[in-house]
């Protein structure tokens, strides 16, 4: 599958490679570079010696990053402290320090968030174009031996037929039957030639649909939950208003934000928080089907679609999931403790009352902002006049 996959698109041999080459020399540039520069300026001990020294320091600081924030042993959680130690990521460096801003802890969940996001945003586009080339690519070559298999089939034919007239003239046959031998199993060759690159072709074919799956999946998907992003979650409300527009069918749209979840952090700890974020949207998600559509908008706030509800409607199908989620006792598996309640607010709003989609969320956002001034743990209806 050479080129099929290019490196930037795949996160894993992009990750073993910058930890080879990190374990190499952790300066991030390739061996070539660094020979290069050790024959131009040959190093002193004592160079060799801070250098030993700085690699021994990042390793411990990368130690203590892990062990200060609760993170496992793994290749991303390692990649990602050594991007922030030493600033090899703007893009890690930047989030990092704003969670540590704002909650003064990271996770594991947390780290696959981003790690996943940045997974996303390498596919496009330029990694998506060469998948793309190599897909014509396969598909010229395809094109091509059918062309040849066609053509081989035809000469195979007129041979045969040519072989064949000789024979009914009487003439002496054993030549041509020997003839007729050689042509058939050259044939028979061609046949098998062109059917194991055919094969190879198909297998190609499959590698590049599973690794445009993936980036697709990536792309749209929210890597804690499992539930579409807000990416995808913006498309699909685009399309599903424009059809509902076309065709007359009602459209709904719910905004839903946990309540108090800061307090739950700050309660049972952030992986306990990643596990109530889980579990909600799992709920959540239970209520999807082909006309209702949910996401992660980002954070502790979810969206759902409702094609052929009305505002009413969705407002009840949301409040059961409120009520189910609210009379439920969790426990935070972390110590056994059982958990104060946990809930959400929401905001709901007819999405065919505006001009556009991005109407039609702030409409369901400003009833969630006052289903969480009235008391939190309930459903309003956006007042269409908004
Ligand atoms: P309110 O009832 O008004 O919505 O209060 P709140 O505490 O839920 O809202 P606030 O916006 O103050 O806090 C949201 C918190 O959600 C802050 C942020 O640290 C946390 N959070 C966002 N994303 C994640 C995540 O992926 N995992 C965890 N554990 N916490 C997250
Ligand atoms: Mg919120
Ligand atoms: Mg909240």
């Amino acid at each position: 599958m050479n080129g099929a996959q290019p490196s930037s698109a795949s996160p894993q041999h992009g990750l073993t490679d910058r930890l080879a080459r990190w374990a190499r020399g952790f300066s991030g540039k390739s061996e070539e570079d660094s020979v290069e520069e050790d024959e131009q300026r040959p190093r002193s001990g004592t160079a060799l010696n801070r250098e030993i020294n700085r690699r021994k320091q990042l390793y411990s600081d990368i130690g203590d990053f892990l062990f200060a924030h609760d993170l496992d042993l793994t290749p991303i959680n390692f990649s990602v402290a050594l991007d922030y130690l030493t600033g090899a990521n703007i893009g890690v460096e930047k989030a990092i320090k704003a969670v540590m801003m704002e909650r003064g802890k990271i996770t594991n969940g947390w780290i696959e968030t981003i790690a996943a996001e940045q997974r996303a945003d390498e596919v496009t586009p330029e990694s998506l174009a060469s998948m793309l080339d190599k897909v014509e690519e396969n598909l010229t070559q395809f094109t091509g031996l059918m062309h040849e298999s066609r053509n081989s089939a035809k000469d195979y034919g007129a041979a045969l037929q040519e072989q064949a007239k000789d024979l009914g003239e009487g003439r002496d046959n054993e030549p041509v039957l020997a003839r007729l031998v050689g042509l058939t199993r050259s044939m028979v060759e061609k046949t098998r030639q062109v059917e194991s690159q055919l094969r190879e072709n198909q297998k190609q074919t499959q590698a590049l649909k599973s690794s445009l799956e993936n980036a697709r999946r990536a792309a749209e998907h929210d890597h804690l939950t499992g539930l579409p992003n807000r990416r995808a979650f913006e498309s699909v409300l685009r399309e599903e208003m424009e059809q509902a527009q076309g065709n007359g069918e009602t459209l709904s749209v719910a905004f839903c934000d946990i309540d108090h979840f800061k307090h739950i952090n700050d309660t049972h700890g952030h992986d306990t928080g990643d596990r109530v974020l889980k579990f909600v949207a799992g709920l959540l998600a239970k209520a999807s089907n082909d006309r209702c559509h949910v996401a992660r908008h980002g954070g502790e706030e979810f969206v759902m679609l409702f094609r052929g509800k009305t505002a009413a409607e969705a407002c009840e199908a949301v409040d059961s999931v409120r009520e189910d989620l609210a009379n439920r006792s969790l426990v935070n598996r972390t110590n056994g403790e059982r958990m104060d309640r946990v809930s959400f607010s929401a905001g709901v709003a007819n999405v065919l009352a505006y001009d556009d989609p991005r109407g039609a969320l702030k409409a369901a956002d400003r009833a969630l902002y006052l289903a969480k001034e009235h008391g939190r743990n309930r459903v309003y209806l956006a007042a269409e006049t908004d």
